[in-house]
């Protein structure tokens, strides 16, 4: 098993189990509070440790990213998002995955998403605009 090295302190951590299973930890806890999800089954750390700003912008970058192919405001489906991420970080299929993202490349994702966003929104939601298709456009009979 590979152990994960807490990116402040530069020490191994080690494990821990809390009421939502197991984790990694920084062995100067509480001096230091950094953590990092484990695989519940083989313990295995997920992703590449991060210090609390990363944290937070990884899970702001998630929230967002995951919106695009769950729930109401959904605009794709999950392949398509994370083809989407690819593209726009330019990342392997291996290193799209947003608990592997840096706090630069989550504000890169977060961007560009809420750029696709106003671009759909512009678009009335369709990814190839044109008048003939948009029914909305069509109805306001206005050239675009
Ligand atoms: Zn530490």
């Amino acid at each position: 098993m590979s152990t994960p090295v807490c990116p402040k302190c530069k020490v191994e951590m080690v494990h821990c189990l809390s009421k939502h299973g197991l984790f990694w930890a920084c062995r100067n806890f509480p001096r230091c509070d950094i953590t990092h999800g484990a695989h519940q089954d083989t313990g295995e750390p997920l992703g590449i440790p991060a210090d609390k700003a990363t944290r937070q912008q990884r899970s702001l970058a998630h929230k967002l990213f995951d919106r695009l192919w769950h729930g109401k405001q959904s605009i794709m489906s999950r392949h398509n998002s994370y083809l989407f991420m690819q593209k726009a970080l330019k990342l392997t299929e291996e290193q799209a995955h947003i608990g592997m993202l840096d706090i630069e490349q989550c504000l890169s994702l977060i961007k560009a998403v809420r750029m696709l966003r106003k671009e759909r929104k512009k678009n009335h939601g369709y990814k190839e605009h044109t008048k003939n298709k948009c029914r909305r456009h069509r109805k306001l009979g206005r050239e675009i």
